[in-house]
């Protein structure tokens, strides 16, 4: 039984734990709460309470599970090897086992296994956004909360884009002439619904290297929100859903421009389905063949340098904790960055320090959030760039809130759509 059935399931990696603390330097929620109960330590320590009998779940305890980001920076900084992140997730799903989940998650993920019923929701949404949004003056996209309903009033939200990337492109997009492959795309919420643009840049790029792209227009939310909540029967479905949906169109390699959505395809999937045979041999069939963007583009068919222009940008890259330590992906988006004409790769401090967002944690926890930010933020600012780069629609849209409040000129982008800018620049410039 794997860590999504059963708490008994992460026994070994508890007893690894020495209680060295090693993981308090760098957990982002014991630098700012200064709580035993924000590092892993403590909440490892509440897991063995738990399964001795020495206590029992409750509501607060469940609470405890929460305050973590899942960024895995324990798990790199742990002279044990300690899985913290499986520990974690098989804890909210045992929460969720003994307690119940929230009413407000339980209508999110039920909605979100409905795809045609969400869809429907996100369109009326788009439409009527403004009645719960406020444009910010000056700027053509970004909106914050008009009322406070417990998620603050300071986070800056991208607003809902008029049509879906799904619903605007076709299922299939050919390249002129002949195709080198067939690679179907993930696309994932926040690409669907708000960053359209990044995932047209996924397919421009895609295109642009003679790749044949396939956007199945049945798939649908990862599972991942679910899944780290606990709701696994939730994130079930969707991974079977979109297992079926992806089997169905068939492809040489799947490629995510999210990362979330690429540890779904990567790991998770096969692991929630690891009690049924069946669709976890199809889950680790189809986990062979998935990369991330910058990993794809750089190490499985190198893209092409010819036809890239000058790029005239100072960028520093901001590593998605689960890309970065999550997927290993640290040198591909640099080494793409790099061989873009024109532009300047200036790192900030701790690139790979967790930007706060971590999905419905920055709305359930939000002054945490933004604290956690505030640093990342900090550390942008003394790279005097006008760019941060990221590979996830989530840590943009994080970043992108903290980039505005803070008053800083930057744009806040994933790297494809860098790469993108440099392919049509390239179109431009006059030939020798
Ligand atoms: S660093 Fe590892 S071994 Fe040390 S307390 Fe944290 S989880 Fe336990
Ligand atoms: S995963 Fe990150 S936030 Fe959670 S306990 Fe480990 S270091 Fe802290």
């Amino acid at each position: 039984m794997g860590i999504y059935s059963t708490l008994t399931s992460i026994e070994g990696e508890l007893h690894k734990c020495m209680k060295c603390g090693n993981c308090q330097a760098v957990c982002p929620i014991y630098k700012e709460t200064r709580h035993e109960v924000g590092v892993a330590r403590g909440k490892i320590s509440l897991v063995e309470a738990l399964l001795s009998g020495e206590t029992e779940m409750t509501e607060g305890l469940s609470e405890r599970f929460s305050l973590c980001t899942t960024c895995m920076a324990c798990n790199a900084n742990c002279p044990c090897g300690v899985r913290f992140d499986r520990i974690i997730l098989a804890a909210r799903a045992e929460a969720v086992r003994q307690k119940g989940l929230h009413s407000a998650k339980a209508i999110a993920f039920g909605a979100l296994k409905r795809q045609g019923l969400f869809d429907l929701g996100l369109k009326v949404g788009s439409v009527f956004q403004g009645v719960a949004l406020k444009r910010i003056p000056g700027r053509k996209s970004g909106s914050r909360l008009r009322f406070e309903v417990g998620m603050g009033q300071t986070k800056v939200f991208p607003n809902l884009a008029k049509r879906t990337l799904r619903s605007e492109l076709p299922e299939i997009v050919r390249p002129a002439g002949t195709a080198k492959m067939r690679v179907a795309f993930f696309t994932g919420c926040m690409i669907n619904y708000f960053y359209t643009d990044m995932g047209k840049a996924v397919v421009e790029v895609l295109i642009e290297n003679s790749l044949e792209v396939v956007i199945p227009n049945g798939q649908g939310c990862c599972g991942i929100p679910a899944s780290v909540n606990g709701d696994v029967e939730s994130a079930r479905v969707m991974a079977k859903r979109n297992l079926r949906e992806f089997e169905n169109m068939g492809a040489d390699a799947l490629v995510v421009a999210c990362s979330s959505g690429g540890s779904a395809w990567k790991h998770v999937y096969a692991e929630l389905l690891s009690d049924e045979p069946k669709w976890r041999a199809l889950a680790e069939k189809w986990a062979e063949k998935s990369y991330d963007i910058a990993e794809f583009l750089v190490d499985r068919v190198p893209f092409k340098e010819e036809g890239l222009g000058r790029v005239e940008r100072k960028v520093t890259y901001h590593d998605p904790c689960h890309l970065n330590r999550g997927q290993g992906i640290y040198a591909e988006p640099r080494e793409m960055l790099k061989k873009i004409p024109g532009l300047e790769l200036i790192e900030m401090k701790e690139p790979g320090r967790c930007c706060g967002m971590a999905g419905s944690f920055s709305l359930t926890h939000p002054e945490l959030s933004d604290q956690i930010l505030e640093r990342k933020i900090q550390d942008i600012a003394q790279t005097h760039t006008d760019t941060v780069a990221t590979g996830c629609p989530a840590c943009r849209l994080q970043l992108a809130s903290g980039v505005e409040n803070a008053d800083l000129q930057e744009d806040v982008v994933h790297i494809v759509q860098i790469l993108a800018e440099s392919y049509r620049a390239g179109k431009l410039e006059p030939r020798v």
